[in-house]
C-alpha cells in the first residue's frame, strides 16, 4: 500500500445543506468513495448542518438523490446510520461543548463577549490600506473584551448573567503549523496569520471548525478528501487536532484541486452563462426558486459522468480514459491526483457521455431512456421494440434527450418535414417515382430487404439513381436529414404509416 495509510480505514464526506450538488462537490464523494473502496473501509457521510443561517430545506435530501443516481451508496449516514450516529451534527450539539471548555481549561480557547457593533468598530479601527479587513486575532484580542481581558470573577458573572458569549479558539503565536496533505505534500502556516476562529456560537452550536474535528474524531475518520477551499482552514484543524486528540489521531487530508471553468474557479454562473449543467442534478433553491439545471436531466449517464469527474484532476498513468466503477476502484491512486486546478471541458463531458451510450447495452439503455420519453408524453410500443431502436440509434446520440428526436418518429407522425431541402432537387420524375413506389408498396412483403429491392429497381427502370430517391425518402419519413438507415425505418413504421408520409410530403411539394 503506497497510499500512506492507517490500518480500518473509514473515509467521510461530509456536506453542508446549503444548496445544489455542483459538480466539485460529486468529485469530492468520489474520490473519498474510490478511496474506500479500494482499500476496503466504509464511506461515511455526514451531514454538516450546524450553520442554520446557511440551511437550505431540501437540500439533504437532493445529496442522497444524487449519491443514489451516481450509484455512491454510503455505509453510514443519516439515513442508514452505523454505530457512530447521529450523523447529523445539529443533533449532535451536546456533544461538543464539553470540548470547547476542555480547550479553555487548557487555555487554548477563550470566552469573547464582544457584541456585533464592538465587533464592526473593531475593523473600523484597525482597518489600513494592507489589512482592509482585520482579523481578530493575536494581534488583536487583547483589545477586545473576552475572558483574556476582564477579569475571572467578571467572567463568571457574565456568564451567569447569560450574556451572550462565543468561545474563540486561541491561536498561538509565531509557531509553525504543519502536517502532512496526501496530494500537496508538506504545507506549513505561520500560526500568527490565522485567526482566532469561533468553535461554539452564541446560540450553543459549534462553527465547522470544531465540529468536523470532534467529529472527525468520534467517527474514527482516517481519510478525509475535501476541496481545496478549506486548505486555509487546515490550521486551525490541526490545532485542534494537537490539543484536543494528538497529531498521531488526525485523519490524512487530501486537499482536492480546484475545477476551473472558463474564467478561473467553475462557478454556477458559468453554467448559465455557457449553456452546461453544473448541479449533478436538476436543483431549483426554495429561497428564490432559481433553478440550475443538472447533468442528469441534460441527458447524461451516471457512469459517463463519473468517469468525467475522475478524469478532473486525476489520471491513470496510461492513455487509458473510459473506465468502469470497479476499474477506477482498481486503478484509483492518491499519488495521481494533480496539485494545480482542473479545467472542466463541456464538449470533454459530452464526448465521455457518447463513449459510454455506445458502450452501455440496449437493454439499459431502456431503463434511462424510456423515463424520458414518457416525459414527453411518446408511447413507444413495447420494451422490446424501443430497445432495438435504441439499438439502431444510439451512435447518434450524445446526450441521452438525444434520444427524443432520434426515436420519436418511429412512434409519432412527424409534426415538421423539412420539405425545402426536397425541393431544392426535386423534378416530376422523381414526383412520378414516388406515385408508383406508393402503389407498389401495396402488395409488396413488408421486410427491410424486399422494401430496399423494391425502391431500387423501381427507381432503376425510372432511370434515376437510388442515392438520389433516398434522401427524399428519408425526409418524408423522419421529418430531416437524420436517422438510421431509412430502409429500417419504414419496416418499423409499418405500411400504412410510411405511405401516409410520402402522401404528406408529395402533398406539400406539389404545392
Ligand atoms: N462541511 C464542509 C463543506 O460543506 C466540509 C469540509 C470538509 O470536508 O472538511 O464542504
Amino acid at each position: 500500500m503506497t497510499d500512506n495509510l492507517k490500518e480500518n480505514i473509514r473515509v467521510r464526506f461530509a456536506p453542508s445543506p446549503t444548496g445544489g450538488l455542483h459538480l466539485g462537490g460529486v468529485r469530492t464523494v468520489l474520490f473519498n468513495y474510490l478511496f474506500a473502496q479500494k482499500w476496503g473501509g466504509p464511506f461515511i457521510l455526514r451531514i454538516e448542518d450546524t450553520d442554520q443561517t446557511r440551511f437550505v430545506e431540501g437540500a439533504e435530501q437532493y445529496i442522497y438523490e444524487c449519491l443514489n443516481w451516481c450509484g455512491m451508496k454510503p455505509d453510514e449516514s443519516p439515513a442508514n446510520p452505523g454505530e457512530y450516529g447521529p450523523y447529523r451534527q445539529s443533533e449532535r450539539k451536546a456533544i461538543y461543548r464539553e470540548y470547547a471548555e476542555k480547550l479553555i481549561e487548557k487555555g487554548l480557547a477563550y470566552y469573547a463577549f464582544d457584541t456585533p457593533e464592538e465587533l464592526e468598530k473593531m475593523r473600523q479601527e484597525f482597518k489600513t490600506e494592507i489589512n482592509p479587513s482585520p482579523q481578530y486575532d493575536s494581534s488583536i484580542r487583547l483589545k477586545m473584551r473576552n475572558s483574556l481581558t476582564i477579569s475571572n470573577e467578571e467572567v463568571k458573572l457574565w456568564l451567569q448573567e447569560k450574556k451572550p458569549y462565543v468561545i474563540r479558539v486561541k491561536m498561538p503565536e509565531h509557531e509553525t503549523i504543519e502536517f502532512n496533505d496526501l496530494i500537496h505534500g508538506h504545507v506549513a502556516f505561520e500560526s500568527s496569520t490565522v485567526d482566532d476562529k469561533v468553535l461554539l456560537k452564541a446560540d450553543g452550536m459549534p462553527t465547522y471548525h470544531l465540529a468536523v474535528v470532534v467529529d472527525d474524531y468520534l467517527m474514527k475518520i482516517t481519510h478525509a478528501f475535501r476541496g481545496e477551499e478549506w486548505l486555509s482552514s487546515a490550521p486551525v484543524h490541526v490545532f485542534l487536532w494537537k490539543s484536543l486528540f494528538g497529531l498521531d489521531k488526525m485523519p490524512f487530508w487530501a486537499h482536492l484541486p480546484l475545477i476551473l471553468g472558463p474564467n478561473g474557479k467553475l462557478s454556477k454562473r458559468d453554467g448559465a452563462k455557457y449553456g452546461f449543467p453544473v448541479f449533478a442534478m436538476n436543483w431549483t433553491d426554495p429561497r428564490n426558486n432559481e433553478f440550475t439545471e443538472g447533468f442528469k436531466e441534460k441527458g447524461f449517464l451516471p457512469k459517463a459522468f463519473n468517469n468525467m469527474l475522475a478524469m478532473l484532476g486525476w489520471n491513470p498513468g496510461t492513455e487509458q480514459e473510459i473506465f468502469e466503477m470497479e476499474e477506477m476502484i482498481q486503478t484509483f491512486s492518491v499519488e495521481r491526483i494533480h496539485k494545480s486546478g482542473a479545467k472542466f471541458d463541456f464538449e470533454k463531458a459530452k464526448w465521455f457521455n457518447q463513449e459510454w451510450i455506445k458502450k452501455t447495452d440496449n437493454q439499459e439503455l431502456y431503463h434511462l431512456v424510456a423515463p424520458i420519453l414518457e416525459t414527453k408524453q411518446i408511447s413507444y410500443g413495447s420494451e422490446a421494440n424501443l430497445t432495438d431502436i435504441i439499438g439502431l440509434v444510439k451512435e447518434r446520440c450524445v446526450l441521452l434527450t438525444n434520444f427524443i428526436e432520434q426515436t420519436s418518429y418511429f412512434f409519432i407522425t412527424p409534426e415538421k418535414i423539412d420539405a425545402d431541402s426536397i425541393k431544392a432537387k426535386w423534378n416530376e420524375a422523381k414526383n412520378n417515382f414516388f406515385n408508383v413506389f406508393i402503389e407498389k408498396m401495396e402488395t409488396l412483403e413488408w421486410s427491410v430487404e424486399a422494401i430496399e429491392e423494391s425502391f431500387k429497381q423501381l427507381a432503376t427502370s425510372h432511370q434515376i439513381k437510388p442515392g438520389e430517391l433516398q434522401l427524399p425518402l428519408r425526409i418524408m419519413l423522419v421529418g430531416g436529414k437524420f436517422g438510421p438507415a431509412v430502409f429500417e425505418i419504414a419496416q418499423r413504421i409499418g405500411k400504412q404509416e410510411t405511405v401516409s408520409r410520402i402522401k404528406h410530403s408529395l402533398n406539400l411539394l406539389n404545392h
